[in-house]
């Protein structure tokens, strides 16, 4: 018997808003949990393929030693005598692109790279450039993720040609001062109108399970809504209790709690790509499972995200096989585009060569709160 999708119809909610009350965006989130995911559901389905993945993979280019001191962070130097985790320098431009080259023959059209800085300074900017005009040359869309960013380091970027620029919003501003002391919710909002108005794309979500209330999660959700533009894509995060740092008690999230913030940032960014983060070692299948019917439409892919686990590429696939998912074809290319000695199988990978030694020492924070 064939079956045919039907197209399912707009919704009130189906239209991209930038004037989100909290009560409202509290009241979506508070529905009758299948109400609440079928919205979601029919939201996503008018935008995307409920069916399609988007595989995105990090790499660390300079790990630890960070002067920020974010609660849940193994990489602030504010909690290396907890953590043990030693700082690195930059790393060198050609590693970087070596490690590039490896991922775009294995398929990658975008490369992602974090360093664990409040900010870049001066002399580190023309590595940082070059980087990202060595990856941009060899044909991949480029994202970053380098902390509190000046006029001047966004313009460099921008000619640079960066695309996407990752910076995080963690949680709502009211709880922002528990988590983070060195910097505000401000300063995070200055940066992305800066990367924004520069014409770079915006990455930037947050973090359940700090400790927050409910009303902070849905607020978190409310304040990107609202930005004058919808990011582009809106990691959320599940807390990684890393020992040795202030959060390391943290409770566990609630899995059905979880799964509610996907689907409310799936209904209140339509458009955006909603990032599965942080936290998928601590998932089952059955909460991924719920998480992508919620709206949840990528994922980081590899072992590592910096210092935290990952499901590995393997385990990711058994799972979109059992799903029915297939990774989204890459944008702009061609499945064989990759290279001649691309297979079959590492095309439905992320295609990134993945992280160094030093990467695969380092922190979650990159997917988390950069
Ligand atoms: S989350 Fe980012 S900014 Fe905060 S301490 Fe870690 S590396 Fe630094």
């Amino acid at each position: 018997m064939n079956v045919h999708v039907v197209p399912t119809p707009a919704t009130a909610a189906d239209s991209i808003r930038h004037d989100w009350t909290r009560e409202e965006a509290q009241a979506i989130h508070d529905l009758p949990f299948n109400d609440l995911l079928f919205r979601a559901a029919t939201v996503q389905r008018r935008h995307f393929d409920p069916n399609k993945i988007q595989l995105a993979r990090l790499l660390s280019i300079k790990t630890g030693g960070c002067a920020e001191d974010c609660g849940y962070c193994s990489q602030s130097a504010h909690h290396a005598s907890g953590t043990g985790l030693k700082a690195s320098k930059l790393m060198e431009v050609e590693r970087v692109l070596s490690e590039a080259r490896k991922a775009k023959a294995q398929g990658a059209t975008r490369y992602c790279m974090g360093a664990a800085w409040r900010s870049p300074k001066n002399r580190d900017m023309a590595s940082v450039v070059a980087m990202v005009e060595g990856v941009k040359a060899m044909g991949m869309e480029t994202c970053m993720t380098l902390g509190m960013l000046s006029d001047d380091d966004v313009l460099k970027l921008k000619d640079a040609g960066l695309d996407y620029y990752n910076h995080n919003i963690d949680t709502s501003e009211r709880y922002y001062a528990s988590i983070i002391k060195t910097r505000t919710f401000a300063d995070r909002l200055d940066t992305l109108s800066r990367v924004r108005d520069a014409g770079i794309k915006v990455c930037s979500g947050g973090i359940v399970g700090l400790g927050e209330t409910i009303e902070d999660r849905v607020d978190m959700l409310v304040t990107l809504a609202n930005l004058p533009e919808h990011p582009e894509s809106v990691p959320i995060n599940m807390l990684i209790a890393i020992a040795g740092t202030p959060l390391e008690d943290q409770k566990k999230v609630d899995p059905i709690a979880f799964v509610r913030i996907i689907a409310l940032a799936r209904i209140m960014m339509p458009t955006s790509y909603v990032r599965l983060s942080a936290g998928r070692t601590e998932m089952s299948d059955e909460m991924q499972a719920m998480c992508f019917f919620a709206g949840a439409n990528s994922i980081f892919c590899g072992e590592t995200l910096l210092t935290a686990d990952n499901p590995g590429e393997d385990k990711d696939q058994v799972l979109f096989a059992k799903l029915g998912m297939t990774p989204e074809a890459l944008e702009g290319g061609t499945d064989t585009e990759a290279g001649d000695e691309t297979t079959a199988t590492e095309r439905t990978s992320c295609g990134c060569a993945g992280p160094s030694a030093e990467a695969a020492s380092s922190c979650m924070t990159a997917t988390s709160a950069r």
